[in-house]
């Protein structure tokens, strides 16, 4: 398997098709762990072209429940990339202020400009997962947000934005078993709240909630991938192979790019130059017109 499960645009998803324990036989923690490094370089090089050609931006939105390992797979997916170069944004549950405007309002601000690599842990399709699981508006409100959300990424891509939407899937038992090593161990303690047990009522919902956002909102130019995610150090692995091979794409354009802008400043340099020994005599002329010595 080289990156993870990409959902087709138009497909019917249903999530126990996929195995959230899967790994490829081929592969062991210790063989992705060197292939992991190797990428994150090739990552990290990327993400230099991607800054000079300063064509295109990048978009990695990370879903998942609770303990799923968001912030996890950031931190070991992208630690080779410059953060300079890297912006990211978590959403939370949205202030009075952006609840006084649309749901995209907080988003469409925080997306990345050329150049630059943005990643969202969690995103505007929780306006349609805990939204529509806790009913904080009404049916016919988020039922309308798919289609808004397909025609703001699509607005994004049309402006040079590549985007990758990665669904962190993990099974019931794995978040239980999660949620527990996290309360035995002090120091992680603090990372449960009483709020990802209440959430766990609503597992099934949630599952819904999600077949519905990756059926409805996987399009070419903005595609959803599924990332068997029970396994952490595989799911790094997808991650970063998913990362790699949609940037690899680009990687002649980018350069290409940067060697006709190289071009175009030595010329500019050039005819600096000629400007410049052309001032230069016409300034020693003037002077030895008005008698300077
Ligand atoms: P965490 O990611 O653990 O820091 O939690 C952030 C919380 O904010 C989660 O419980 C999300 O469900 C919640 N949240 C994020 N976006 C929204 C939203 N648009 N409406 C309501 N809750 C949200
Ligand atoms: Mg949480």
């Amino acid at each position: 398997m080289q990156g993870a499960w990409k959902v087709e645009a138009g497909s019917n998803v249903k999530l126990q098709d996929y195995d959230p324990d899967y790994v490829d036989e081929h592969t062991d923690p210790a063989l992705a762990r060197a292939e992991l490094e190797q990428l994150g370089k090739e990552l990290g090089e990327l993400q230099e072209l991607l800054a000079a050609a300063h064509h295109h931006s990048l978009l990695v939105v990370l879903q998942g429940m609770d303990t799923s390992g968001k912030a996890d797979t950031i931190h070991q997916v992208l630690s080779r990339v410059n953060p300079q170069g890297c912006e990211v944004r978590s959403f939370k549950v949205p202030t009075s202020r952006e609840l006084d405007h649309d749901f995209l309002w907080r988003v469409h601000r925080v997306t990345p400009g050329r150049g630059v690599i943005g990643i969202f842990n969690r995103s505007h399709y929780e306006d349609v997962l805990v939204v529509r699981v806790h009913n904080l508006v009404p049916q016919e409100a988020w039922s309308r947000r798919y289609a808004a959300i397909n025609d703001f990424e699509h607005l994004l891509a049309q402006h040079d934005m590549i985007i990758l939407k990665l669904y962190l899937h993990m099974s019931y038992d794995e978040q239980e078993r999660r949620l527990l090593a996290q309360q035995k161990n002090q120091t992680d303690a603090w990372k449960v709240t009483i709020a990802d047990w209440a959430e766990r009522k609503y597992w099934d919902d949630y599952q819904e909630a999600y077949e519905e956002a990756l059926s409805k909102c996987s399009t070419d130019e903005a595609p959803w991938y599924i990332v068997p995610a029970n396994q952490k150090w595989y799911r790094n692995l997808l991650v970063a192979r998913t990362l790699v091979s949609t940037l690899r794409q680009y990687k002649d354009e980018w350069e290409a790019q940067l060697v006709e802008r190289g071009e175009r400043e030595l010329l500019l340099l050039a005819q600096l130059g000629h400007l410049e020994q052309t001032g230069n005599r016409e300034n020693k002329r003037s002077k030895k017109a008005h008698g300077a010595t």
